[in-house]
């Protein structure tokens, strides 16, 4: 089974929920931003090993992997305008 990140959750998550700095501090998988199961190393939702991080810490991944895809679609659509123009 893999883990991969989910745009979609990562936008319903900002959009439906405001993080204070407590929440921000939640000890949360690495993988999917859920808590951890008690006195394991397995993610609540992918059920995978994972590490520990902190809320804020993997919100702050994922929105840097989101504006990677999205710079990375940006640049795909100037090459598209530049050849255009030759
Ligand atoms: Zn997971």
């Amino acid at each position: 089974m893999s883990c991969t990140f989910n745009e979609d959750d990562y936008r319903d998550q900002q959009l439906n929920k405001h993080l204070d700095e407590q929440e921000m501090a939640e000890p949360v998988s690495n993988c999917c931003g859920v808590p951890i199961e008690e006195d394991t190393d397995i993610c609540s939702k992918c059920k995978e090993h994972c590490s520990e991080v902190e809320m804020g810490e993997f919100m702050y991944d994922a929105h840097v992997a989101y504006e990677e895809d999205r710079s990375d679609e940006q640049r795909e659509l100037e090459r598209d305008r530049d050849d255009e123009q030759t």
